[in-house]
């Protein structure tokens, strides 16, 4: 994939780059490297200064960023706007917590003294270079949600990022610097993915972290594997959205259809499995449709545009051919489901019920605004059919029953359990899936110490 901005709207090529040759990679690797070593000997007092200072610039530059963003990848604005400011937000919550999440813990008084020590504690020390690999979805909110954390513990960044975003990788860059972290301590490498493996395999990097496919997912892991490196994977989600008899039918629907279309329908959280209980499934399938039916698409530019166009023309045949392979197994199309005549990469909200486990998108992550729609008989078949998908990420659960929920909250297979609401991230909740959605946590102090060396200091 070349690296360049395209503009999913019209297809226009705006901005192309040459990929960063061996040397220019080697002479990041080494700055890097030497950044690590003066960025860990800093306060958190100095880092957080410099991560406001960060959140500061990305408040008055917001307006900016936003319409870059929404440029390369297509994003309604109102969203792109808020992308930004969410990371703004991400950034003062590491710099005001960072310090005591990383505090220094003392075991048990009697576990102590068990042990034979007179005095132990455990302290989380930065590891080093981490290579972020990142989706163009979230173009920013992806790469901070890394890169607060790991910059307030002592650790350094190198991103590579998705390469229909290079200007938005290249911004994220000069943010940081402006905000007066060193030279090194956040660089963006415009490189392909046939580049990452080299960069992985460098002693001078410690870990990894990744968001994305999974292909891509399996392709860094298994390097870092090889390399005994430390991986943090975001993959895919297919995430269920279930609704009992005793849910606020309006709110729900309402809020299902911007769980599902949020982003232009491509987030790893979205909801994107409907089971809804059969006795107001009818009732919920007509309020949903009239809703994804009632969206605007259209220029991603405009403040009034819901959905805009798919982030790449790939993306869009992938989608289509989810939607077509169900079609052509029995799926009833209930809105959507036609790309329309006009330049750009855009596909209508779309509507599918009568799925069955044979057709592809049973399985397989639609990342657009497709919604596919289960009926259950009772609670053991919603809990049966959220769970038979190979990803795991977030659920969505809207019930007002005790018993449903304490089953849901203990059965079903994911990394979140969100009630009578939308999944959504927040720097201090710990973000992640099982699965095949991957490993590892991010946000939180369950984040900022996937990549810390938890040192024990025991003293005789
Ligand atoms: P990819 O996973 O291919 O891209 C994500 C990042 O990984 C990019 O920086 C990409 O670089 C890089 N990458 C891709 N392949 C490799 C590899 N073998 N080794 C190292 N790095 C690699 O996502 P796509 O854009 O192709 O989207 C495909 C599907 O992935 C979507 O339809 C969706 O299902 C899922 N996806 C999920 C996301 C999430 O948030 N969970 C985000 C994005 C995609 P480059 O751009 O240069 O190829």
């Amino acid at each position: 994939m070349p690296i360049a901005t395209v503009n999913p709207a019209t297809g226009e090529t705006l901005k192309t780059y040459d990929a960063l040759g061996e040397e220019e990679i080697e002479r990041r690797l080494a700055t890097a490297d030497a950044a690590f070593r003066s960025h860990r000997t800093t306060t958190f007092a100095e880092r957080a200064l410099r991560m406001n200072r960060a959140a500061d610039l990305l408040d008055e530059d917001q307006q900016h960023i936003a319409r870059v963003m929404t440029t390369e990848m297509g994003k309604p604005i109102k969203q792109a706007r808020a992308e930004a400011a969410k990371c703004a937000k991400a950034m003062r919550w590491y710099a005001d917590h960072a310090e005591q999440l990383l505090a220094d813990e003392e075991p048990a008084e009697r576990d102590v003294k068990d042990s034979g020590a007179s005095w132990a504690l455990v302290r989380y020390r930065p590891l080093g270079p981490v290579l972020a690999v990142m989706p163009w979805n979230f173009p920013m909110w992806q790469v901070v949600r890394f890169a607060a954390p790991a910059l307030m513990a002592g650790n350094v960044g190198l991103l590579k990022h998705a390469s229909n975003v290079p200007q938005t990788a290249l911004y994220l860059e000069d943010l940081f610097r402006r905000a007066g972290f060193a030279e090194g301590c956040f660089q963006t490498l415009l490189i392909g993915s046939g580049a990452v493996e080299r960069v992985l395999r460098d002693p001078r990097i410690k870990a990894a972290t990744l968001t994305g496919s999974e292909p891509a997912g399996r392709s860094v892991a298994s390097v870092a594997g090889d390399e005994i490196k430390k991986t943090v994977l975001e993959l895919g989600g297919s995430d269920p959205f279930i609704v009992m008899p005793s849910a606020e039918l309006d709110r729900a629907a309402g809020v299902a259809v911007t769980a599902r279309v949020q982003n232009n329908g491509q987030s790893c959280i979205a909801a994107k499995r409907f089971i809804v209980h059969t006795d107001v499934f009818d009732a919920f399938a007509e309020r949903f449709t009239a809703g994804m039916r009632a969206l605007r698409v259209g220029d991603p530019m405009e403040e009034e545009t819901d959905v805009g166009p798919l982030s790449t023309e790939q993306g869009r045949a992938d989608l289509e051919d989810l939607v077509v392979d169900a079609v052509g197994a029995g799926a009833d199309v209930l809105c959507g489901g036609e790309r329309p005549a006009r330049p750009g990469w855009f596909y209508p909200p779309t509507v599918l019920a009568g799925i069955t486990p044979r057709m592809r998108i049973h399985r397989e992550e639609a990342f657009g605004p497709v919604a596919t729609l289960y009926r259950v008989a009772d609670l053991d078949e919603a809990v049966a059919v959220a769970n038979d998908s190979p990803f795991g990420l977030s659920s969505n659960v809207w019930t007002h029953n005790g018993v449903e929920l304490d089953r849901f909250v203990q059965d079903l297979e994911a990394g979140g359990v969100y009630v009578n609401g939308m999944t959504a991230s927040h720097p201090a909740f710990p973000f992640g899936g099982v699965k095949r959605s991957g490993h590892g946590r991010e946000l939180s102090e369950h984040g900022i110490r996937e990549f810390c060396n938890i040192t024990t200091v025991w003293h005789g």
